[in-house]
Protein backbone atom coordinates (compact mmCIF):
# COMPACT_ATOMS: atom_id res chain seq x y z
CA UNK A 1 0.00 0.00 0.00
CA UNK A 2 2.76 2.71 0.96
CA UNK A 3 4.87 1.71 -2.17
CA UNK A 4 1.67 2.06 -4.36
CA UNK A 5 0.65 5.58 -2.82
CA UNK A 6 3.91 6.91 -3.45
CA UNK A 7 4.05 5.76 -7.06
CA UNK A 8 0.56 7.36 -8.30
CA UNK A 9 1.31 10.23 -5.03
CA UNK A 10 1.96 13.80 -5.49
CA UNK A 11 5.61 15.18 -7.38
CA UNK A 12 7.55 15.51 -3.46
CA UNK A 13 6.10 11.73 -3.02
CA UNK A 14 7.31 10.81 -6.66
CA UNK A 15 10.47 12.07 -5.98
CA UNK A 16 11.03 10.62 -2.89
CA UNK A 17 9.78 7.44 -4.76
CA UNK A 18 13.02 7.99 -7.04
CA UNK A 19 15.05 8.28 -4.65
CA UNK A 20 13.57 4.91 -2.73
CA UNK A 21 14.17 3.27 -5.91
CA UNK A 22 17.85 4.17 -6.19
CA UNK A 23 18.29 3.02 -2.42
CA UNK A 24 16.54 0.03 -3.55
CA UNK A 25 18.84 -0.64 -6.30
CA UNK A 26 21.97 -0.12 -4.03
CA UNK A 27 20.91 -2.57 -2.07
CA UNK A 28 20.29 -4.78 -5.01
CA UNK A 29 23.73 -4.33 -6.28
CA UNK A 30 24.76 -4.64 -2.52
CA UNK A 31 23.26 -8.19 -2.26
CA UNK A 32 24.29 -9.45 -5.79
CA UNK A 33 28.07 -8.98 -4.25
CA UNK A 34 27.56 -10.39 -1.43
CA UNK A 35 25.48 -13.13 -2.78
CA UNK A 36 28.44 -13.90 -4.85
CA UNK A 37 30.46 -13.43 -2.03
CA UNK A 38 29.15 -16.37 0.23
CA UNK A 39 28.25 -18.14 -2.89
CA UNK A 40 32.55 -18.16 -3.35
CA UNK A 41 32.91 -18.89 -0.69
CA UNK A 42 30.73 -21.40 -0.19
CA UNK A 43 31.61 -23.45 -3.37
CA UNK A 44 35.04 -23.00 -2.95
CA UNK A 45 34.97 -24.47 0.57
CA UNK A 46 33.12 -27.76 -0.60
CA UNK A 47 35.45 -28.24 -3.30
CA UNK A 48 38.66 -27.95 -0.89
CA UNK A 49 36.68 -30.68 1.15
CA UNK A 50 37.41 -33.87 0.09
CA UNK A 51 34.53 -36.30 2.69
CA UNK A 52 36.00 -40.01 3.55
CA UNK A 53 33.97 -42.24 5.29
CA UNK A 54 36.24 -43.42 8.38
CA UNK A 55 32.98 -45.95 9.53
CA UNK A 56 32.83 -49.76 8.35
CA UNK A 57 29.14 -50.58 6.81
CA UNK A 58 27.10 -52.40 9.48
CA UNK A 59 26.14 -55.72 8.21
CA UNK A 60 23.37 -57.35 10.42
CA UNK A 61 23.65 -60.69 10.87
CA UNK A 62 27.54 -60.33 10.12
CA UNK A 63 29.35 -58.90 12.94
CA UNK A 64 31.34 -60.74 15.80
CA UNK A 65 28.36 -59.08 18.26
CA UNK A 66 24.41 -59.14 18.06
CA UNK A 67 23.12 -56.57 15.52
CA UNK A 68 19.86 -58.04 14.13
CA UNK A 69 17.38 -56.48 12.30
CA UNK A 70 13.35 -57.57 12.18
CA UNK A 71 11.65 -56.02 9.21
CA UNK A 72 7.99 -55.23 9.38
CA UNK A 73 4.94 -53.88 7.68
CA UNK A 74 4.25 -50.09 8.85
CA UNK A 75 0.66 -51.02 8.15
CA UNK A 76 0.97 -52.63 11.70
CA UNK A 77 1.79 -48.65 12.99
CA UNK A 78 0.18 -46.80 10.79
CA UNK A 79 -3.73 -46.63 10.19
CA UNK A 80 -4.41 -49.75 7.60
CA UNK A 81 -6.99 -47.86 5.73
CA UNK A 82 -4.76 -44.45 4.76
CA UNK A 83 -2.44 -47.52 3.29
CA UNK A 84 -2.65 -48.78 -0.66
CA UNK A 85 -2.75 -52.61 -1.51
CA UNK A 86 0.91 -52.82 -2.11
CA UNK A 87 2.72 -50.23 -0.92
CA UNK A 88 6.30 -50.64 0.41
CA UNK A 89 6.05 -49.46 3.58
CA UNK A 90 8.06 -50.80 6.21
CA UNK A 91 10.30 -50.25 9.99
CA UNK A 92 12.36 -52.23 11.78
CA UNK A 93 13.41 -53.78 14.99
CA UNK A 94 16.77 -53.83 16.12
CA UNK A 95 18.52 -55.97 18.28
CA UNK A 96 21.91 -54.27 19.29
CA UNK A 97 25.04 -54.65 21.21
CA UNK A 98 26.48 -51.48 21.98
CA UNK A 99 30.21 -52.12 21.21
CA UNK A 100 29.62 -53.22 17.50
CA UNK A 101 31.45 -52.11 14.57
CA UNK A 102 32.68 -48.59 14.02
CA UNK A 103 31.88 -47.91 17.73
CA UNK A 104 32.67 -44.91 20.12
CA UNK A 105 33.35 -45.20 23.74
CA UNK A 106 32.52 -42.52 26.30
CA UNK A 107 33.66 -42.84 30.20
CA UNK A 108 30.51 -43.75 31.64
CA UNK A 109 31.64 -47.43 30.26
CA UNK A 110 34.20 -47.50 33.24
CA UNK A 111 33.46 -44.93 35.10
CA UNK A 112 29.98 -44.95 37.00
CA UNK A 113 29.84 -41.15 37.54
CA UNK A 114 31.70 -40.59 34.10
CA UNK A 115 29.65 -39.12 31.11
CA UNK A 116 27.36 -41.14 28.68
CA UNK A 117 26.23 -40.59 24.97
CA UNK A 118 24.06 -38.06 26.03
CA UNK A 119 26.13 -35.94 28.41
CA UNK A 120 29.67 -36.07 26.76
CA UNK A 121 30.18 -32.45 25.73
CA UNK A 122 30.38 -32.37 21.76
CA UNK A 123 33.21 -30.68 20.85
CA UNK A 124 35.10 -32.94 21.87
CA UNK A 125 33.79 -35.50 19.07
CA UNK A 126 34.67 -32.93 15.85
CA UNK A 127 37.36 -30.69 14.79
CA UNK A 128 41.20 -30.85 13.94
CA UNK A 129 42.74 -34.50 13.62
CA UNK A 130 45.88 -35.78 12.71
CA UNK A 131 46.80 -39.12 11.36
CA UNK A 132 49.69 -41.37 12.65
CA UNK A 133 50.79 -43.42 10.06
CA UNK A 134 51.58 -46.79 11.99
CA UNK A 135 51.21 -49.36 9.30
CA UNK A 136 54.82 -50.66 9.41
CA UNK A 137 54.87 -51.58 13.06
CA UNK A 138 55.29 -55.37 13.12
CA UNK A 139 51.80 -57.78 14.12
CA UNK A 140 51.03 -58.31 17.03
CA UNK A 141 54.18 -56.04 19.02
CA UNK A 142 53.64 -53.32 21.02
CA UNK A 143 53.67 -50.29 20.19
CA UNK A 144 56.41 -48.28 21.99
CA UNK A 145 56.24 -44.31 22.96
CA UNK A 146 59.13 -43.83 21.02
CA UNK A 147 57.63 -44.99 17.65
CA UNK A 148 54.59 -43.13 18.34
CA UNK A 149 56.53 -39.92 19.14
CA UNK A 150 58.03 -40.89 15.62
CA UNK A 151 55.08 -41.48 14.14
CA UNK A 152 53.72 -38.07 15.55
CA UNK A 153 56.49 -36.15 14.29
CA UNK A 154 56.56 -37.73 10.58
CA UNK A 155 52.77 -36.64 10.95
CA UNK A 156 53.73 -33.08 11.69
CA UNK A 157 52.95 -32.92 15.11
CA UNK A 158 50.35 -33.35 17.72
CA UNK A 159 49.00 -29.67 18.65
CA UNK A 160 47.07 -29.81 21.65
CA UNK A 161 43.26 -30.12 20.71
CA UNK A 162 43.83 -32.48 18.51
CA UNK A 163 42.02 -35.50 17.35
CA UNK A 164 44.68 -38.63 16.77
CA UNK A 165 43.76 -41.35 14.04
CA UNK A 166 46.10 -44.18 14.55
CA UNK A 167 46.24 -46.36 11.28
CA UNK A 168 47.49 -49.53 11.80
CA UNK A 169 46.70 -50.90 8.51
CA UNK A 170 44.23 -53.29 9.75
CA UNK A 171 41.20 -51.95 8.45
CA UNK A 172 40.65 -54.11 5.21
CA UNK A 173 40.95 -56.98 7.37
CA UNK A 174 38.62 -56.67 9.45
CA UNK A 175 35.97 -59.75 10.05
CA UNK A 176 38.72 -61.84 9.16
CA UNK A 177 40.93 -63.70 11.89
CA UNK A 178 44.09 -61.36 10.61
CA UNK A 179 42.35 -58.56 12.44
CA UNK A 180 43.32 -59.82 15.70
CA UNK A 181 47.11 -60.11 14.71
CA UNK A 182 47.17 -56.12 15.15
CA UNK A 183 49.66 -54.80 16.87
CA UNK A 184 48.76 -53.01 20.85
CA UNK A 185 49.01 -50.17 22.38
CA UNK A 186 51.58 -49.95 25.36
CA UNK A 187 50.58 -47.90 28.26
CA UNK A 188 53.02 -45.53 27.96
CA UNK A 189 52.26 -44.87 24.22
CA UNK A 190 48.63 -43.67 24.83
CA UNK A 191 50.29 -41.69 27.59
CA UNK A 192 52.52 -39.83 25.17
CA UNK A 193 49.30 -38.95 22.98
CA UNK A 194 47.11 -37.50 26.05
CA UNK A 195 50.12 -35.48 27.28
CA UNK A 196 50.40 -34.03 23.66
CA UNK A 197 47.29 -32.95 24.26
CA UNK A 198 44.80 -35.38 22.44
CA UNK A 199 41.61 -34.92 22.77
CA UNK A 200 39.89 -38.13 20.90
CA UNK A 201 41.05 -41.08 20.01
CA UNK A 202 40.45 -43.68 16.89
CA UNK A 203 42.28 -46.98 15.63
CA UNK A 204 41.87 -49.74 12.97
CA UNK A 205 41.82 -52.58 15.68
CA UNK A 206 39.31 -53.91 17.86
CA UNK A 207 40.85 -51.79 20.95
CA UNK A 208 43.52 -50.00 22.96
CA UNK A 209 43.50 -52.55 25.74
CA UNK A 210 46.41 -54.97 26.56
CA UNK A 211 45.05 -58.68 26.61
CA UNK A 212 46.17 -60.01 29.74
CA UNK A 213 47.31 -56.73 30.98
CA UNK A 214 46.23 -54.61 33.89
CA UNK A 215 42.68 -54.03 34.06
CA UNK A 216 41.26 -51.60 31.67
CA UNK A 217 44.62 -49.58 32.66
CA UNK A 218 44.93 -48.16 28.62
CA UNK A 219 40.85 -47.28 28.85
CA UNK A 220 41.45 -45.47 31.92
CA UNK A 221 44.41 -43.43 30.55
CA UNK A 222 42.21 -41.99 27.57
CA UNK A 223 38.50 -42.39 29.28
CA UNK A 224 39.23 -40.76 33.10
CA UNK A 225 40.98 -37.95 30.96
CA UNK A 226 37.51 -37.64 28.97
CA UNK A 227 39.32 -38.85 25.83
CA UNK A 228 36.49 -40.83 24.11
CA UNK A 229 37.96 -43.47 21.86
CA UNK A 230 36.85 -44.71 18.44
CA UNK A 231 37.06 -48.85 18.01
CA UNK A 232 37.07 -50.28 14.62
CA UNK A 233 37.60 -47.33 12.04
CA UNK A 234 37.94 -47.59 8.71
CA UNK A 235 38.99 -45.98 5.30
CA UNK A 236 42.48 -44.28 7.09
CA UNK A 237 44.10 -45.53 3.80
CA UNK A 238 41.79 -43.30 1.27
CA UNK A 239 43.43 -40.35 3.27
CA UNK A 240 46.05 -38.19 1.05
CA UNK A 241 46.58 -35.93 4.19
CA UNK A 242 48.15 -36.38 7.80
CA UNK A 243 45.53 -33.39 8.82
CA UNK A 244 41.83 -33.73 8.54
CA UNK A 245 38.69 -32.61 10.04
CA UNK A 246 36.92 -35.13 11.65
CA UNK A 247 32.87 -35.76 12.71
CA UNK A 248 32.26 -38.22 14.66
CA UNK A 249 28.70 -38.11 16.51
CA UNK A 250 26.66 -41.13 17.95
CA UNK A 251 22.92 -40.44 18.88
CA UNK A 252 22.23 -39.40 22.09
CA UNK A 253 20.60 -41.91 24.12
CA UNK A 254 21.24 -41.41 28.13
CA UNK A 255 22.53 -44.71 30.05
CA UNK A 256 24.67 -45.49 27.58
CA UNK A 257 28.15 -45.77 27.85
CA UNK A 258 29.02 -46.88 24.00
CA UNK A 259 27.75 -46.47 20.17
CA UNK A 260 27.82 -47.05 16.96
CA UNK A 261 29.01 -44.20 15.19
CA UNK A 262 29.57 -42.78 11.52
CA UNK A 263 33.31 -41.31 11.60
CA UNK A 264 33.69 -38.96 8.30
CA UNK A 265 36.97 -37.35 7.75
CA UNK A 266 37.08 -34.00 5.48
CA UNK A 267 40.64 -32.97 4.15
ZN1 LIG B 1 34.13 -51.21 22.66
Amino acid sequence: MYLKKRVYGQNNSITFHSEEVMVRRFAAVCMIFLTGFVFTIGTSHAQSGKVVDLSHVFQPGMESRTFDIETFGADGVEPADQLVQGYWYVMHNVTLHNHNCTHIEFPYHISERGDDCASFPLDRLCGDAVVLDLRDIPAKSFITAAQMEKAAQKAGGIKNGDIVLCNLGYAEHYRTEKYSEAPQFSTESIKFLVDAGMKMMGVDATGVEISGGAHNVNHHALLDNNIALIENLAGLNKLSKSRIQVYAFPIAVEGLDSFPVRVVGIE
